[in-house]
């Protein structure tokens, strides 16, 4: 197979992962970019605000990037611009965008001032563009997120597709059902690669339809006598809109609390993709001239987000909102894995203060946005293309995907599940995976910083986290070597320093015979041995007597 005539597709992020969702398309030199995602860090990776793919693979062809485009306005999918565009950034990159996915980037690039200032063009379903040696048709798919395209994109080797985020859905929400005719008109042109979201691939049948999930919701305005109270996440705008319209059917006013929240129903709101009643959406101030009865709460926080609304209200540090006797707190959004303890946190929370909570355990109301078997398996029948790559999704996501693949009928070796960083290499008459990667590695963002909090940085973290730190500070004499007066120990999350003075008095006696031994010997003194030797002895010391292991810090200063 000739790699120079061929297409290669490189993952960046979002394979072996849910979320960093970024795919490179490059032929002879050229490069074509397919959204640019973050991932929310796991728990463990301390003070981490988010992950974003590793784009050094860019670096010097920035000029060869013909340009980006963003398959919808989830930030797994478009959260990371606001960190690499002004790294890949020129005057001739093009950029395409529904006009809510386009809303929502360049709302969020206002929190970014010394960026770049994004010239995004709006596509729609069915628009057409060419860049170099790609032709990208966009087509609709239903998500949970209006504005969301698949693309279709012919290139030198022949027509490759990625679905996007997507679910078959017959009932959708402010959209019209799945055009199956569209996508069989698109399998007309001889697919040869399908990359489709492999998300849902785990779970058998159908993913729900938006229509049940109003159904059930439904129910619950039918009975609650009191406040409705529901948690989702900002960007859920189909959600939102739900809610909104049983508010609006069962005479109820609605307050929206959380500052993404805010911003996202406004920017949907101004682009029509969200319908709202004039006179529905109140003002806090506006609360207490309705009876709870009349009352819905639109928030953030269905995570147990430690900022968002929800928590704050649990926790009493909400400005104005409490939880009282009468209210039913909707969470309505599935458990992110690795979130089940601090969800449970929340519903326990809610209880103890006498509010009712409904979860999507307890009955559908929540879908997810994601296809699942059956689907999956519909759009490879569609599709029929020669190749199949899983993309987002975790290994075994993906790995259940290729299953899927396998059982509608395409042959293995044309199956190839890949990870973040390897180069596929596609043509007409295979597929194959170099052994050559290119990094792509967690970038960690923390504050300002990309990129600088590293593996070294976390380790730290996790220590300190763990068992907390212990400054010692020695003051030396430079003339006689010798430790003078008592050396000063600080800590914290150690030991409480009070109740650990016979601790302290030994660590104290150590740090001096230590110090008094290594340079008391008249020679030129090595500070940075000495200073490991403290930390050695003294790790070792406080080991044998704590069983903790904290960061000793030792500081040697010369007087
Ligand atoms: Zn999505």
């Amino acid at each position: 197979m000739k790699k120079q005539n061929s297409l290669k597709i490189i993952p960046l992020g979002g394979l072996g992962e849910v979320g960093r969702n970024m795919t490179l398309l490059e032929i002879k030199g050229e490069i074509l970019i397919c959204d640019m995602g973050l991932r929310f860090p796991e728990e463990d990776m301390l003070g981490v605000d988010c992950l974003i793919p590793n784009i050094s693979y860019l670096k010097g062809k920035e000029r060869n990037i013909l340009g980006i485009v963003f398959t919808h306005g989830h930030y797994d999918h478009i959260g990371a611009v606001s960190y690499l565009i002004g790294k890949i950034w020129h005057p001739h990159l093009d950029i395409f965008a529904s006009s809510l996915t386009r809303g929502i980037i360049l709302k969020r690039q206002e929190e970014f001032p010394n960026q770049p200032k994004l010239d995004i063009e709006i596509v729609k379903s069915g628009d057409r563009i060419q860049l170099g040696p790609f032709r990208v048709e966009f087509f609709r798919q239903n998500h949970n997120i209006p504005g969301n395209l698949g693309v279709f994109i012919e290139t030198p080797v022949g027509p490759i597709i990625d679905t996007s985020d997507f679910k078959f859905d017959p009932n959708p929400v402010n959209d019209l059902p799945t055009d199956f005719e569209k996508l069989k008109a698109l399998s007309k042109r001889k697919i040869l690669l399908l990359m489709s979201d492999s998300t849902g691939a785990e779970k058998e049948g159908h993913s729900l339809s938006e229509k049940t999930i109003e159904q059930n919701l439904e129910e619950i305005f039918k009975r609650s006598p009191g406040r409705i109270i529901a948690a989702t996440f900002a960007s859920l705008i189909n959600r939102i809109q739900q809610m909104i319209t049983l508010s609006e059917k069962y005479n109820r006013k609605v307050l929206i609390e959380g500052y993404s929240m805010k911003n996202d129903v406004e920017i949907a709101r101004n682009l029509a993709y969200l319908k709202v009643k004039k006179g529905t959406l109140i003002k806090n101030k506006e609360l207490a001239g309705y009876p709870d009865s009349r009352l819905t709460i639109l928030c953030t926080g269905a995570q147990g987000e430690g900022r968002a609304v929800l928590m704050r209200i649990i926790n009493r540090e909400h400005r104005f909102l409490r939880f009282r006797k009468g209210d039913s707190v909707i969470l309505s959004s599935s458990v992110i894995p690795g979130n089940e303890r601090t969800v449970q946190i929340l519903k326990d929370g809610i209880l103890r203060q006498k509010a009712k909570v409904f979860h999507y355990k307890m009955m559908d109301i929540h879908a997810g946005g994601h296809a699942q078997q059956e689907e999956l398996k519909e759009m490879i029948k569609i599709m029929k293309p020669k190749f199949f790559l899983p993309i987002h999704g975790q290994y075994s996501m993906l790995v259940s995907h290729a299953e899927l693949a396998r059982e509608s009928g395409i042959p293995e070796k044309n199956i190839v599940v890949a990870e973040n960083g390897q180069i596929i290499n596609l043509n007409q008459k295979g597929i194959l995976v170099e052994k050559k990667t290119v990094p792509s590695n967690y970038v960690m963002v923390d504050g300002l910083g990309i990129g600088d909090v590293g593996e070294v940085v976390l380790r730290d973290r996790q220590m300190l986290a763990r068992d907390g730190m212990f400054v010692i500070v020695a003051i030396v004499d430079k003339q006689t070597g010798q430790v003078r007066g008592s050396p000063d120990i600080i800590s914290r999350g150690f030991v409480y320093l009070r109740e650990s003075k016979e601790l302290l008095a030994q660590t104290r006696k150590k740090v001096i015979e230590i110090v008094n031994r290594a340079a008391g010997s008249g020679e030129a003194v090595n500070w940075s041995y000495i200073k490991d030797e403290i930390r050695n002895k003294i790790g070792q010391f406080l080991y044998t007597r704590t069983q903790r292991r904290p960061m000793i810090l030792p500081v040697v200063i010369e007087v």
